[in-house]
């Protein structure tokens, strides 16, 4: 059904790099064989996802929207990817994003435009925006994404769907194609609160092949999105998130979550975080940084795309002209302004003082998580914007992540629940915010006020 569902709405959505038919069905009758074996299977056994194409798949092509990465067949997979396998869920495909998961509206691929299943002149978000469409238009109940500085949260927002990021560390890095290693963070999308946590514990969970992955147990995310209560629970509203440069649609919206809280039984306060207006600063320069040394690696001579190799050349002009054809235009600006602010005479001034900022902003989630049991506001300043309007101006481009990029320079856990439409009859999206490893209460909150 999920098949016959991509042929009918992909060619207008663009959400699929690659799905192959063959190989789906191929999975589907392994799964019925494993359980005709006897074999116990999880809950979510026989169940289709569709992974961002930033998770390394050894029978799928994997490029992470760039075409420095054509052509490219990863060697292993990705610890999210083989657990689920192992779980039993079936890979529908591999899904678009912005070229090494840097934009906000998936605009940035070099592959194709996804569009937003509800309104197919508007983005669906990014980077993650093929998984969010594909969810948004039923293509797939289920997909992985990941989060770096609001690229789950974001487009869950603006599709109208679940996303959540863990806690730093509690899912694994491994096989997923670096982009800020300090901020990447795989996670869920769905459809409901509940299927996120139940793919949220599929996947997550300590890894000895990821080195900053967690040794805890994995929070009980299932069981608090069926608990879904918030009674006796103190909410913190960010007093920072509001006011101009807030679509009014996207105010109501969460002004009447907040009413719904209280009615639910949860005591609302307002709580100031006032270094999270330097989020954004410190994030441009930090996520730049770390990607102009991790993309360092596509040299031309160890994956995919080679220019200019015929012999005349040295290896240092072959990787120059092929760094120049393969990264797009946002992942030069990302290298430039990264290798900028980490070199000598001013890495102090930028890179350090970002660090500096990054540590207020924990402060300020601490002394905050003193007072409340979650933080919440609006996931995005305004609703999915047309395919185009940012595309030319980053800055504006970079102020879609204004309230998810806190909760990724802290390691907290986060989540995007759907909460109604605004006046243009797009989807607004309330973001939960927890401490480290207390991914529960936002999937139990998240229950509570999804609509
Ligand atoms: N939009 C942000 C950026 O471009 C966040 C991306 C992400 O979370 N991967 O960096």
């Amino acid at each position: 059904a999920h098949l016959d569902r991509v042929a009918a709405v992909d060619g207008a959505v663009g959400a699929f790099l690659h799905v192959d038919e063959e190989a789906v069905l191929a999975q589907a009758r392994a799964i019925d064989e494993r359980r005709a074996a006897g074999e116990e299977l999880g809950p979510l056994a026989g169940v289709p996802i569709a992974h961002k194409d930033v998770f390394t798949t050894t029978d799928m092509p994997t490029t992470a929207g760039s075409k420095i990465l054509q052509g490219w067949r990863p060697p292993y997979d990705s610890t999210v990817t083989a657990r689920l396998r192992e779980a039993g869920l079936v890979i529908l495909g591999k899904t678009n994003m912005d070229e090494f998961a840097m934009g906000s509206s998936t605009e940035n691929s070099a592959y194709q435009t996804t569009r937003n299943p509800w309104d197919l002149e508007r983005i669906p978000g990014g980077s993650s925006g093929g998984s969010s469409a594909a969810v948004a238009a039923y293509q797939a109940p289920l997909a992985t994404g990941t989060d770096t500085g609001g690229s789950i949260r974001q487009p869950a927002a603006v599709t109208g769907i679940v996303g959540a990021k863990p806690t730093y560390g509690g899912s694994s890095r491994y096989g997923v194609i670096a982009f800020a290693s300090s901020l990447d963070t795989p996670g869920p999308f769905a459809r409901t609160v509940l299927d996120a946590a139940l793919l949220h514990e599929a996947f997550s969970g300590h890894d000895r092949m990821d080195a900053t992955s967690i040794d805890e147990p994995v929070p009980p995310v299932v069981e608090a999105a069926r608990r879904a209560d918030v009674t006796g629970l103190t909410v913190g509203v960010v007093k920072e998130f509001a006011g101009d440069g807030y679509q009014p649609g996207v105010l109501a919206r969460f002004d009447e979550t907040v009413e719904l809280l209280e009615s639910l039984g949860a005591k609302v306060v307002e709580v100031s975080c006032p270094n999270f207006t330097y989020a954004l600063p410190a994030y441009y320069l930090i996520a730049p940084s770390e990607c102009s040394s991790n993309l360092a690696r596509f040299d031309a001579m160890r994956y995919g795309l080679r220019v200019g190799d015929d012999g005349t050349r040295s290896a240092e002009e072959v990787m120059a002209l092929t760094r120049a054809e393969g990264f797009g235009p946002e992942v030069k600006r990302r290298i430039m302004l990264g290798t900028y602010a980490l070199s000598s005479g001013y890495y102090d001034a930028y890179y350090g003082k970002a660090q500096q900022v990054r540590t207020l902003i924990q402060r300020d989630f601490d002394a905050a998580f003193g007072q409340v049991d979650v933080l919440i506001s609006p996931t995005t300043p305004t609703t999915a914007f047309a395919i185009g309007e940012r595309a030319d101006d980053p800055m504006a481009m970079y102020l879609a992540d204004l309230c998810t990029i806190p909760a990724n320079l802290a390691g907290n856990a986060a989540i995007s629940v759907p909460c109604g439409l605004s006046g243009d009859g797009l989807p607004v999206g309330l973001q939960i915010m927890a401490p480290v490893l207390g991914d529960d209460r936002v999937y139990r909150v998240g229950a509570a006020v999804e609509r």
